[in-house]
């Protein structure tokens, strides 16, 4: 990755959503020659116009790239891209630095940069914070696992698409850390939706309820891109109840390998679960409120006398 300036470093970048999507052409936009895969040719398409060239296959995206970026759903998915016959560890040149982007499990992320490693490829865990509007803004928070040096010398592609870029320790600790980030989160959001239940509740003036909470020691990231939307009943996804559950599902079995009790997430996990079971898993993280209005019993009426038949 060295010998090429910035202008001419080749970036793959492998899934092509939410994320991937803004992130590519933040890279383009940075002046890598980028080339972009995911698995719908419409999702490959929508970025030709920011300078991304579309990728014919995963392998030839990958063989392409002096810098491969993976922004993909889950852990599953990392691993078919990995391992997959036309995948990294297959196409990948020695020497490349592979950038996992997406949220998996720590330890499967562990396996993977040992497996990767063993072929000369330089891999950092590098999942991030700050949503669909930190991706598109190009102000993502990046959270880094791997070896100093390669992370040194991944620099110039992460601050195309970050601008608070930690690095944390070791293979798998960008991901443990993330996970810390999802407790913190969904914690906030649960508070963010359970304080406008109550103003709702109130009859109060939501609009002003939440300039005032902004103002003070309730502010988060979460009351003021989420709030709103929530009091709009606005659920388009900028991340998905369905990743939100995978999150949580990631951070319970690292509590449970760590015999940590974590109450807190593990209640949001419950609640985000009802969004989901009632057909939410594709809303936005936001829908979380719509199970709090149903605990508050807006559709539901029910004898208030508990003996009468
Ligand atoms: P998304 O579902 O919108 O995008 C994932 C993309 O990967 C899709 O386009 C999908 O088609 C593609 N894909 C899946 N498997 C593939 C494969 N085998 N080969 C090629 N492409 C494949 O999801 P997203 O919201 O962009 O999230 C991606 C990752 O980032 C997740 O791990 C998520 O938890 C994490 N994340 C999301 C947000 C957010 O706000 N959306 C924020 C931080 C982190």
């Amino acid at each position: 990755m060295t010998e090429r300036s910035q202008e001419t470093l080749r970036v793959g970048v492998i899934g092509l959503g939410i994320m991937g999507r803004p992130m590519a052409r933040n890279l383009a936009r940075a002046g890598f020659a980028v080339t972009g895969f995911s698995r719908s040719r419409a999702s490959i398409d929508a970025v030709a116009d920011a300078g991304v060239s579309p990728g014919a296959s995963l392998g030839t995206t990958i063989a392409g790239a002096d810098v491969v970026v993976t922004m993909l759903p889950d852990t599953p998915d990392v691993v078919a891209v990995v391992r997959g016959e036309d995948g990294l560890l297959a196409r990948a040149h020695p020497g490349v630095i592979w950038i996992d982007t997406s949220t998996i499990a720590p330890s499967m992320a562990g396996e993977l940069a040992a497996e990767a490693t063993r072929r000369g490829i330089r891999t950092l865990d590098a999942p991030v914070s700050g949503g669909e509007s930190g991706a598109v803004a190009g102000t993502l928070t990046i959270m880094v696992g791997g070896d100093r040096a390669t992370f040194e010398a991944a620099g110039p592609v992460l601050r195309a698409v970050g601008k608070t870029i930690t690095y944390v320790g070791s293979s798998g600790h960008g991901q443990v850390t993330k996970l810390c980030n999802q407790v913190v989160a969904a914690g906030t959001l649960l508070a963010v939706g359970e304080g406008l239940v109550l103003a709702e509740r109130a009859g109060l003036d939501t609009d002003a309820v939440l300039r005032a909470l902004g103002a003070g020691a309730a502010a988060s990231w979460m009351l003021e891109n989420l709030g709103p939307r929530m009091l709009a009943r606005d659920y388009r996804a900028g991340f998905f109840v369905d990743l939100q559950l995978k999150d949580l599902r990631l951070v319970a079995e690292e509590a449970r390998r760590l015999a940590l009790p974590l109450p807190g997430a593990a209640l949001c996990e419950q609640l985000f679960r009802a969004v989901a079971a009632a057909g939410g898993g594709r809303l936005g993280t936001q829908a979380l409120i719509t199970a709090l209005r149903r605990l508050a019993a807006t559709g539901e009426s029910i004898d208030p006398s508990p003996t009468r038949r």
